[in-house]
């Protein structure tokens, strides 16, 4: 049902898999009443207005920002600070401007010293994705019972945080707001290493000499094949992700390689019952991730399965009668 928009005039710079699918829900859920959108590319921006994503389709980000009253930022980290630079002497009075970025920290301190005082900065990350890029690869119902996490300096206004909060839960969102350290902590445990879990997995599978790459393709069903999802995730976004979240990365890579051990001496030493407690308690994490409804209980994650073979046996191997 559409309501109320909440913002006159919404810019988003950069549209790739999280830019275009705000851009989708804003329009389907009417949450501003005209959408101003720029890429850093001309392919990607004639993308855009091909798709009909926005109201208007400008060429740079100091233009997309003049007069939105939010401007979110939907960039990879490590360039957000030069693109705060290059929007802060366009940004109107009284402006909120956002971003989706994954990590928090360097994102603020990077960003703030370059918007003017009098707009009211409200950092954001939409805990949602997948693993595509660019503006064909959004969907409106991206965000939906996803969680979107806001970082708010203290010194930001009550209420532009509430208004950015009420933005985000049109779009589906659930909204939880904490500190940005607090936040690269958190996500660092819960996403960023899995990721470098994910890339190294795989990275190791393609490297192994005793087994060909065809094998490793061929028999990726067992576990692997998930692996090799999350490290299709897009390599610059995830470069800067761990560029940018260093510290809190490196200590959950820590505590990490500690367990890790704990494991190896466990198999090692044919250890089973400290290999059957870790096995059951982390089953019990999967299945209260279930229960919040934060994913499908469906078996094998909902993929389609091929029917049985119909053939007859062939002669030797049927059982007498
Ligand atoms: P994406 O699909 O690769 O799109 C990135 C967009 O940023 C494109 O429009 C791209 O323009 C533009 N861009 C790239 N480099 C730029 C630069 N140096 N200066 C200006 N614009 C630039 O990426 P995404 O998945 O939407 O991710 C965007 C942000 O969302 C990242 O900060 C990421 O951490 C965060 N995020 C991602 C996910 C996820 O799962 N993907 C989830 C939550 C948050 P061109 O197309 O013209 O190159």
């Amino acid at each position: 049902m559409r309501g109320q928009p909440i913002f006159n005039r919404l810019a988003l710079i950069g549209m790739g898999l999280i830019g275009s699918s705000i851009a989708r829900a804003t329009r389907a859920q009417g949450t501003a009443r005209s959408i101003v959108a720029t890429a850093r590319s001309a392919a990607t921006r004639r993308r855009v207005a091909e798709l009909g994503l926005a109201d208007q389709v400008v060429e740079t980000n100091a233009a997309a920002a003049e007069g939105a009253d939010l401007v979110i930022v939907a960039i990879p980290v490590g360039a957000c600070g030069e693109v705060a630079a290059e929007i802060g002497p366009h940004l109107a009075p009284g402006a909120i401007v956002s971003d989706v970025g994954s990590v928090k920290g360097t994102v603020l301190r990077a960003m703030s010293p370059h918007l003017p005082a009098g707009v009211h900065f409200v950092p954001a990350h939409p805990v949602a994705g997948t693993e595509n890029s660019g503006p064909d690869a959004g969907f409106a119902e991206l965000f939906v019972n996803r969680w979107c996490i806001l970082t708010p300096p203290s010194s930001v206004e009550p209420t532009a945080v509430e208004r950015l909060a009420a933005f985000w839960r049109l779009l589906g969102a659930n909204v939880e707001i904490m500190s940005a350290e607090h936040h690269d902590l958190v996500l660092g445990i819960t996403s960023h290493l899995p990721h470098l879990i994910a890339y190294t997995i795989v990275g190791t599978a393609d490297e192994l000499s005793q087994v060909t790459r065809s094998e490793v393709l061929q028999f990726s069903a067992g576990g692997f094949r998930d692996f090799t999802r999350i490290a299709a995730s897009d390599p610059t976004m995830w470069r800067d992700v761990f560029l940018a979240n260093k510290d809190a990365v490196l200590e959950m890579l820590g505590r990490f390689n500690e367990d890790l051990a704990t494991l190896t001496r466990a198999i090692r030493r044919g250890d089973g019952e400290t290999l059957f407690n870790q096995f059951s308690r982390t089953r019990a994490i999967r299945r209260a991730i279930v229960d919040i409804g934060q994913d499908s209980p469906v078996p094998d994650f909902g993929r389609p399965h091929p029917e049985l073979p119909h053939q007859p046996l062939p002669r030797p191997y049927a059982a007498e009668d």
